[in-house]
């Protein structure tokens, strides 16, 4: 008879292989034994009749602003909201963090305060900026995912756009470090011009912001950026698309043999720019969100298979940046990281019947698998960490800015009705989440793939 730490019964789980209900044991924090009937005993025991267990959701996009802006957000108050969401694993963005995350020191200072409070497993973006060239390999070094570009103004000062020089030369460095470049994909010339027009004749309305960044200057970016990976060699991921035809630029490139991935976030999924009107402040993104045509679109490209990655884009900010008449001036950022899985069982598995396993693929499995964190993450297998996320399928309700674990509770999707309550979220056979309180203390990790590891790193793979 074995002895384990901690026997879930009865489970239904969620796996690429199907949808079966099996027992799950776990032994020092690692999933050992699926079976639909366990011999053996274990220290603690759960039965979860009734309930689903997702792996963890591993959130490739997420700005927590610490340290440097931890009073916008930070790692204790962010990985709880994560937690409570389901999810194990986060990749924080090198901005809004001061410094920003663009040389070794800043890497480090970064570290020191996650490793101080997140509640869940962490990885870092790098960031390529103008200047920081030489700086790329001592990140790799430290086992950043990638690196992070704005090719638009990124709204704060110290994390400048890149130029197409620097976009250029930083993916023929990355190539070499085999690196992953991330790009916030808008036209600068576009949206800038744009916004001073606009501000110029006095219009600074909602209406006036959605239309100073329309879909062509994300459409140009995309292609620029498909253009320089293909000449560099360098493997590229297009965060946060905003539309359907953003998605086929990717998809035409893959077809063409280029390493390109992409993601969307919940927020384009299940917001239009309709929403923006009557939310204001708190809908405001940029890109912006979209009309209820090119939400469409891209709900066809995720149910196609053509969108690999959902990712949150939480960047959360005091409530007195979201305050102002006019909408330019306004802080640019969605708080929705708590909601990620939530929306898509919402809106993707209960009104669209987007399957499960599709759910688990684009919230965990296509992450781990193109970050290089499998097989220890993004998959309910033995071996695996036992990162899960426990949820009541049967229940639904609405959110309230109280449910938040947000430092500043506010949320588009406050007063939406949420399909599914995450019950219990373990981050390696822990329980951290319970019922609606954390139950932890901090004991989140660095999961980063230093480059000596390289040999695990799946690449040149595409997704
Ligand atoms: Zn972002």
């Amino acid at each position: 008879m074995s002895l384990y730490d901690f026997i879930i019964r009865n489970g239904t789980l969620v796996t690429p292989n199907g949808i079966n209900q099996d027992d799950l044991a776990i032994n020092d924090g690692r999933i050992v034994a699926i079976a639909p009937t366990l011999a053996g005993t274990s220290k603690e025991e759960i039965d979860a009749s009734g309930l689903h267990i997702f792996p963890g959701v591993i959130d490739a996009h997420v700005h927590f602003n610490e340290p440097g802006r931890s009073e916008w957000e930070g790692f204790a108050t962010g990985t709880r909201a994560l937690a409570a969401g389901g999810t194990t694993t986060f990749f924080d963005m090198p901005l809004n963090a001061h410094p920003p995350t663009i040389e070794a020191g800043s890497f480090d200072l970064k570290l020191a305060a996650a490793q101080a409070s997140s509640f869940v497993d962490f990885a870092f973006w790098g960031g390529l900026v103008p200047g920081n060239l030489e700086h790329l390999d001592e990140l790799a070094e430290r086992g950043v995912v990638g690196f992070k570009a704005f090719m638009s103004n990124s709204g704060i000062d110290d994390f400048p756009a890149v130029d197409d020089m620097t976009l250029y030369e930083g993916m023929a460095r990355s190539a070499k470090l085999n690196k992953i470049i991330a790009v916030h994909a808008e036209n600068e010339q576009i949206t800038s011009c744009l916004a001073r027009r606009a501000l110029a004749e006095g219009r600074t309305g909602i209406r006036d912001y959605l239309a100073s960044r329309p879909i062509v200057a994300e459409l140009e970016a995309i292609e620029r950026a498909i253009l320089f990976a293909g000449e560099t060699g360098c493997p590229l991921h297009i965060v946060h698309v905003s539309s359907g035809r953003g998605i086929r630029l990717v998809t035409e490139a893959q077809a063409r043999g280029i390493d390109v991935s992409c993601e969307t976030c919940p927020h384009y999924l299940v917001l239009t720019e309709e929403d923006v009107e009557v939310l204001g402040a708190v809908a405001k993104c940029a890109p912006p969100l979209r009309s209820e045509i090119e939400q469409e679109a891209l709900w066809q490209q995720l149910i196609a298979g053509n969108i690999p990655i959902v990712a949150s884009d939480h960047s959360p900010a005091p409530a007195s940046m979201k305050a102002d008449t006019n909408f330019f001036k306004v802080w640019g950022g969605i708080s929705g990281c708590q909601s990620l899985l939530q929306l898509l069982l919402t809106e993707g598995y209960k009104k669209r019947g987007l399957p499960l396993t599709s759910i688990i693929a684009f919230t965990s499995e296509h992450i781990a698998e193109r970050f290089g964190l499998l097989p220890s993450k993004g998959c309910l297998a033995i071996g695996a960490d036992a990162d899960l996320a426990i949820v009541d399928l049967e229940h639904s309700a609405v959110l309230q800015s109280a449910d938040l674990f947000y430092r500043h509770q506010h949320s588009p999707y406050v007063g939406k009705t949420l399909h599914g309550r995450i019950v219990r979220t373990l981050l390696r056979g822990q329980t951290i989440f319970l019922d609606g309180r954390i139950i932890a203390e901090p004991c989140g990790r660095f999961v980063g793939y230093p480059p000596s590891r390289e040999g695990t790193l799946p690449s040149g793979q595409i997704m």
